[in-house]
């Protein structure tokens, strides 16, 4: 039905003991299954299995809440939020291929379904809307507010993008200029030269200070006022920064990046500005960027406050294709030897990256994505052995947002020969990362309002329920390089990252997680 999902009437329930639903909670009793590993003699292994037995909770009430972008006038912004408002009016207009209605395709969350189980007659799966699984915040219920160095109101901005139909953008035109974005901090030294003429709505200073944590914060505090917000979720998608340089005693720990902004020093960037405004505001923060504005001092600070981050870097077009490509590769025990990938693109982003520094980052972030895959499979991997891998970016003006992504994978197969795969991708590119950036906010404030604690005795019990760690790893399938908790493995592999998110989400209403065993079909 239409509330199917709210509160009050789950699309689903669990007839279990282990789980209970009140009307502010569902309380879960779930035993995780690992396996413990120890060397034995001969170079084999002791294998002990292990459980964990955790309770989880989730607040059933989900909050009116908030978005701010930082970039809010940037391509990626003002495309997410034409797309809201479309799908919030149920909008319909022309195109030339015929009529076209508002939809929220590539978002995980709104367009890909779960198995629920199977059928108790039929034996059949029971699919369900991934939404479903757990009471989430609508997308269409989003208020969008947000920050750019660029005071153009969104009609306007949309119109710079040249990413959506003019049809739709008449039907949302009033809307959209009404919203400006609040002025920014902007450090010059931070991203390309070539963005200076767009920056006329930028905070006085050029460089990290007190004020513009506590304006930015207060700015937070205004638009949760201003609409009558239970929560935000702040997400930066504005230019991607060059890195900066991790200094002792400047940005290594939380009192030591509190003293450099305070100090006004010149390697802390915008991005963590925002970031630390944020966490001390309880506010999550994502990065959708490259850059390591998670520089330590941000992630100790996180820790400190219990206030959640994610990132780094919108993962939409060629990189989500190399991590579902090589995770297949290597999977099948076929030996990649090299992948070269060429991306050419058009729009404000890749003029930005056209510029060394910020180029870099770029780099770095779509560097790292098939480490952990090639680590697993010491059959074709010798330790320390990788794959050649380039990546290549240039600006073309011409293509616009329609970056062009081309990628040869060069492998080895049986008994020498060779298997070349060579991929051309048009990937419009703000098409496909606005549906990621309502993912992050809509998982983002789900893990929110997830709790946790372990019932063992072996010594790992906590009497009171506990947040997730403020690394929220679990926005990985989004984020090309995915910020971990300190000290935690890096998963690039994308079905392992959707399993991840899937199982833990089915674990806090009590399902096990999907095996495809299917056995039902198999014992006859
Ligand atoms: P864009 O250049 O169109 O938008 C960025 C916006 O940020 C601009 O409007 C700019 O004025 C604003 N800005 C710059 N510095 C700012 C600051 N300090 N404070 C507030 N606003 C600031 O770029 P885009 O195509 O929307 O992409 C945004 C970011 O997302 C880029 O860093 C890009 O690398 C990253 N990203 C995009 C994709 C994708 O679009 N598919 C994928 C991965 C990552």
């Amino acid at each position: 039905g239409a509330s199917a999902g709210s509160a009050a009437e789950p699309l689903f329930v669990l007839d279990s003991p282990n789980v209970v639903y009140t009307d502010a909670e569902i309380r879960s009793k779930y035993t995780y299954r690992t396996s413990k590993v120890k060397n034995g003699a001969n170079g084999g292994y002791i294998v002990m299995p292990h459980e964990t037995a955790y309770e989880f909770k989730v607040e059933r009430k989900v909050p009116r809440t908030g978005l701010m972008m930082v970039g809010l006038g940037g391509n990626n912004g003002s495309t997410v939020t034409a797309g809201i408002l479309a799908n919030r009016q149920g909008l319909t207009w022309e195109t030339r291929e015929g009529q076209q209605s508002a939809n929220y395709y590539g978002s995980l969350t709104m367009g890909s379904t779960m198995k629920l189980g199977t059928d108790a007659e039929t034996l059949r799966d029971v699919n369900i809307p991934f939404r479903d699984v757990l009471p989430m915040v609508h997308p269409n219920d989003l208020v969008i507010g947000g920050w750019d160095i660029s005071k153009l109101n969104l009609a306007a901005a949309m119109d710079r993008a040249k990413v959506l139909e003019p049809c739709l953008k008449h039907l949302i035109r009033k809307e959209m200029a009404q919203m400006v974005p609040l002025p920014s901090p902007y450090y010059p030294d931070f991203i390309a030269a070539n963005q200076e003429d767009r920056a006329d709505n930028v905070l006085p200073g050029s460089k990290a200070c007190m004020e513009h944590v506590e304006r930015l914060r207060k700015d937070i505090r205004d638009f949760k006022a201003a609409n009558d917000l239970e929560k935000v979720i702040v997400l930066w998608t504005a230019n991607t920064e060059r890195f900066a340089d991790i200094l002792e005693g400047v940005n290594d720990t939380a009192d030591n990046l509190l003293k450099a902004i305070e100090a006004g020093h010149e390697e802390v960037s915008p991005s963590t500005v925002f970031a630390v405004a944020c966490i001390l505001e309880k506010t999550p923060f994502i990065n959708g960027s490259p850059q390591n504005t998670f520089v330590p001092g941000v992630i100790d600070l996180a820790e400190k406050h219990d206030s959640y981050i994610g990132g780094d870097d919108f993962k939409s077009g060629q990189t989500k294709m190399k991590s579902a490509l090589v995770d297949f590769l290597i999977n099948a025990g076929i030996k990649l030897t090299s992948i070269a990938s060429y991306n050419h693109l058009g729009n404000n982003d890749g003029k930005n990256l056209s510029s060394q520094k910020q180029f870099r980052s770029k780099e770095i972030s779509k560097s790292n994505v098939v480490d952990d895959m090639v680590e697993a499979n010491s059959v074709l991997y010798a330790p320390g052995e990788h794959p050649d891998h380039t990546v290549v970016i240039k600006y073309m003006p011409a293509v616009g947002d329609n970056k062009r992504a081309m990628d040869e994978y060069y492998a080895e197969i049986f008994m020498g020969g060779h298997q070349t795969i060579f991929i051309s991708n048009v990937c419009e590119d703000s098409l496909l990362a606005s549906p990621l950036i309502i993912d992050l906010v809509l998982i983002t404030e789900m893990m929110t309002r997830i709790q946790w604690k372990t019932e063992s005795s072996t010594g790992e019990a906590t009497k009171e329920f506990k947040n997730f760690h403020s690394v929220l790893s679990v926005l990985s399938y989004m984020l090309k390089a995915p910020l971990t908790p300190p000290g935690a493995p890096v998963i690039n592999s994308l079905a392992k990252q959707r399993a991840a998110l899937t199982n833990i989400f089915r674990a806090c209403v009590g399902l096990e997680p999907e095996s495809d065993m299917t056995l039902e079909h198999k014992l006859y």
